[in-house]
């Protein structure tokens, strides 16, 4: 990675997670997981991490301890009485689309996020996927923010729609599948809905295709095209979404840049973040993954797109 380094925090404010997850490869139950946690881990390859959420006192010491080992300030999660959030989801045939089997709050129901101060003046914020009145709970708290991503799905778009679009009118680059971005507009043309969005708020809009890759939408028009990395097994695709947006969010922090130039980069380190994490359950792949395996991939990545003309 050649890029400068500035040791600027990415915030991050989501679900932590504890996840029961089947797959035609297998299934765990009960597994550390969030939208916060995947984004966390895979920004930390980058950059100082900030996260904000909360557990339940059955969540396990060890996996805030995972946290902290990867340069992830976990000084904003909160432990709370009751129980952690629970996600229940299974996929079958279409690896693109969970099924949700079981969306259960518990402790996120009565939270209130309260920021530490030194998170309160961050330059990256992302807010990864949770309810938006918390997403906007959490911006109300920060002061001057450079980039602020974010990330929902079905369950908020269909239960605080109107708060969404609050959060939206507030977000410079919105994160979204391509379910999600027809859920949101009602329109079936992704280049239309994506500029609809994009009449919301977001400068940027990123519509993540799963294994069909992602597309970056700056004016109107596609900006940038990235295809996703073939993989012969995709053994869990949980957090592939939040490993995209963790990455991408991640790099730019690290270089400090938001040029259109450093968010095409952004992309291919989120494809390649999403692309190992969906090669194992849970954190685990992430738990192995090294600087050296992300670069490889990225050259990888490199090498898939390119082509010469015919002399
Ligand atoms: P992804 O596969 O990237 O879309 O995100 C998967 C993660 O989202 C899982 O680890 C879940 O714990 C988390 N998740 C599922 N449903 C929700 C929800 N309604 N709000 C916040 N996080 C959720």
């Amino acid at each position: 990675m050649s890029s400068v380094n500035t040791n600027d925090s990415v915030l991050i404010v989501g679900s932590v997670a504890l996840d029961s997850v089947e797959t035609p490869s297998g299934k765990v139950e009960r597994a550390l997981g969030g939208a916060a946690v995947y984004s966390s881990v895979a920004a930390s390859f980058f950059s100082p991490v900030r996260i904000v959420g909360v557990v339940g006192e059955d969540f396990p010491k060890e996996h805030l301890e995972f946290l902290a080992s990867r340069r992830i300030d976990t000084r904003g999660v909160q432990i709370a009485p009751g129980s952690t959030f629970h996600w229940k989801g299974t996929y079958e045939g279409d690896m693109n689309q969970a099924q949700t089997l079981a969306t259960e709050l518990n402790v996120f129901q009565d939270f209130k996020p309260e920021l530490p101060q030194d998170y309160r003046s961050s330059k990256y914020v992302f807010l990864a996927n949770i309810d938006p009145q918390l997403q906007l709970q959490v911006l109300d708290q920060v002061d001057g923010a450079e980039l602020v991503g974010c990330d929902t799905m079905n369950f908020w778009i269909e239960s605080k729609h109107d708060e969404l679009l609050e959060v939206l009118k507030r977000v410079d680059v919105m994160f979204l599948n391509d379910a999600e971005v027809r859920q949101l507009t009602g329109t079936v043309n992704l280049t239309r809905a994506a500029d609809q969005i994009r009449k919301l708020g977001p400068k940027y809009v990123i519509v993540k295709k799963g294994e069909h890759g992602a597309l970056m939408y700056c004016d109107g028009s596609t900006c940038f095209s990235a295809a996703s990395y073939p993989l012969d097994e995709v053994a869990d695709p949980t957090g592939a979404g939040d490993s995209f947006a963790g990455g991408f969010m991640g790099y730019v922090a690290r270089t400090g840049e938001v040029t259109e130039s450093s968010l095409r980069k952004a992309v291919i380190y989120g494809s390649t973040l999403a692309s190992y994490n969906v090669q194992d359950f849970s954190l685990e792949r992430f738990k192995k993954l090294t600087i050296k395996d992300i670069d490889e991939r990225y050259e990888e990545f490199k090498r898939m797109v390119f082509f010469e003309e015919m002399g």
